[in-house]
């Protein structure tokens, strides 16, 4: 299958409200292309040195996702365009993000990365850290940054419960997040292997690599 008719068939699999968000982490500016002239615009990428040459080189109505763990000292390399920050794990990151964000007169989209999945290698705040970070008097200080979800990744098995159960949690914490913070409408869940469990449990978007691109070769 190439790249245009993978997209297609997302497409058409996937409901209208849930927004495809296509990895190309690795993959070269071509395979991009295809993607782009496919009609898909959204990419995300999960090192922020990778998604500035892609963003220099490629066309800019491309909005870019930065998918990964982010570094604070990185974050003045993508504050001039990066639409949506999907790993944010600390208040000292989102305060960083918002001083790089002012020094361009932005407003940069973050989602706050909860950890639900069983394995600790996977980033990610609890429910009461997002809380408290959400109802502190110096977040609403931070006029740079905008919270408008949620991103979290399942564990890496095969047990289909198990990965229903956690985008169950995460979409439980999500709506009670929610009364907080009224800007949060956005449930960042699901991949290339879990995405249509994660729409059946609430996502709004999904982070598909693999599915379109086929798989990563990892040089390092
Ligand atoms: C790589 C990556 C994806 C995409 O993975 P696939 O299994 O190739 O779809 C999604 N989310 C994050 C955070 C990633 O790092």
């Amino acid at each position: 299958m190439s790249i245009t008719e993978n997209i297609k068939t997302l497409r058409n699999e996937i409901p209208k409200h849930v927004t495809l968000v296509a990895v190309s982490k690795t993959k070269p500016n071509e395979a991009i292309i295809e993607a782009y002239e496919a009609g898909q615009r959204v990419f995300g990428e999960n090192k922020i040195q990778e998604m500035v040459a892609k963003w220099e080189a490629l066309p800019k109505d491309i909005s870019w996702h930065m998918i990964g763990h982010v570094q604070r000292n990185k974050v003045k390399y993508m504050a001039p365009f990066v639409d949506l920050i999907h790993g944010v794990d600390s208040y000292k990151l989102l305060s960083e993000i918002n001083k790089q964000a002012a020094k361009h007169d932005r407003v940069i989209d973050c989602l706050l990365q909860i950890h639900i999945a069983e394995e600790d290698t996977k980033f990610g705040m609890t429910q009461e850290e997002a809380e408290s970070i959400l109802t502190d008097e110096k977040f609403s200080d931070m006029k740079n940054i905008k919270v408008v979800g949620l991103m979290g990744m399942a564990t890496f098995t095969n047990n289909t419960q198990q990965v229903k159960d956690e985008f169950h949690k995460l979409y439980t914490i999500y709506n009670s997040l929610k009364t907080l913070q009224p800007s949060i409408n956005v449930l960042s869940m699901g991949m290339s292997g879990d995405y249509e469990l994660a729409i059946q449990e609430g996502s709004t978007m999904v982070r598909v690599g693999s599915r379109i691109f086929g798989a990563r070769n990892y040089s390092h």
